[in-house]
């Protein structure tokens, strides 16, 4: 995801020196999907990974969406032990990607701290960039992680049929997705779940109206869920108003947990051994 304005359900504003203690897991968590170098977090993300350790959170993957953001989360990953990047450019990115852009993600890529290209993928709810300035990116990005062999995180908004017909192909050819943030229907998860692909779920998974995302998850056997946070976007329900944080993945495992009729500790256990087998963290 992508932007304050991304999503009006949720307009995080305040910051994070809560008034709530953290919730904490007995069990490892990763975060497989946060912003922590951009906005509010990356004012002071050594903080906030430090809050997630606290919590909890043993590994993170931070990832960029254009190659500036790219390069800052590969060089704050550099040096910080449990923490990984992904590159790659947002849909919302595609109108104004130049092929130098995707110059500097292919060469960041080549690091070996990058886990996963991404993330690239469709999304039709803002209309920043056309579906034909995404479809050529996500494309490209797909060539790229068959090429290179890592996974490729992929962030699909309002479009999760086209994204299906669009990737089945590369699926075959054994290309490794991983849907993030997951946010369309029961139903429309089964194709990613019969290719295998992990299915990665966020804050979304809290909240009242969000039915379709359990139903989701439900369809998702617990041996392909990821937990995430999307942080800075997304903060899951009991913490709204404040800034999403990767400390706060908990909440989403704690929702999954419930989903599935398992123990957080199930569900961490899993999880974690999910997102350490797909990234090789
Ligand atoms: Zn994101």
């Amino acid at each position: 995801m992508r932007g304050n304005n991304q999503h009006p359900i949720q307009s995080p504003t305040q910051s994070t020196d809560a008034s709530k203690p953290l919730l904490q897991s007995a069990e490892a968590l990763v975060d497989t999907h946060c912003h922590l170098t951009l906005e509010q977090l990356g004012e002071d993300p050594d903080r906030y990974w430090a809050r997630a350790q606290r919590a909890g959170v043993v590994q993170a993957i931070v990832i960029g969406i254009d190659a500036k953001t790219s390069a800052d989360a590969v060089s704050y990953v550099e040096s910080r032990e449990g923490l990984f990047a992904a590159v790659g450019i947002h849909p919302n990115e595609a109108g104004t990607a130049s092929e130098g852009d995707f110059s500097a993600i292919r060469e960041l890529a080549q690091h070996p701290k990058v886990v996963a290209i991404g993330e690239s993928g469709l999304d039709t709810f803002w209309d920043r960039s056309t579906a034909e300035d995404q479809e050529y990116w996500l494309a490209r990005h797909v060539e790229l992680a068959i090429e290179i062999d890592l996974p490729l995180v992929l962030h699909i908004r309002g479009a999760y049929p086209r994204a299906a017909e669009l990737l089945k192909d590369s699926a075959e050819r054994g290309l490794r997705g991983v849907v993030h943030c997951f946010a369309g229907t029961g139903e429309e998860v089964l194709p990613f779940v019969e290719w295998g692909w992990p299915v990665s779920f966020s804050g979304i998974l809290t909240y009242g109206k969000a039915d379709n995302v359990r139903d989701g998850a439900i369809n998702t056997p617990l041996e392909q869920c990821l937990v995430e946070t999307d942080s800075p976007w997304l903060t899951p329900a009991g913490r709204r108003g404040e800034v999403n944080e990767p400390a706060f993945v908990v909440h989403v495992a704690k929702r999954l947990a419930k989903v599935k009729g398992v123990s957080l500790e199930e569900v961490a256990r899993v999880t974690t051994a999910n997102a350490r087998r797909v990234f090789g963290l």
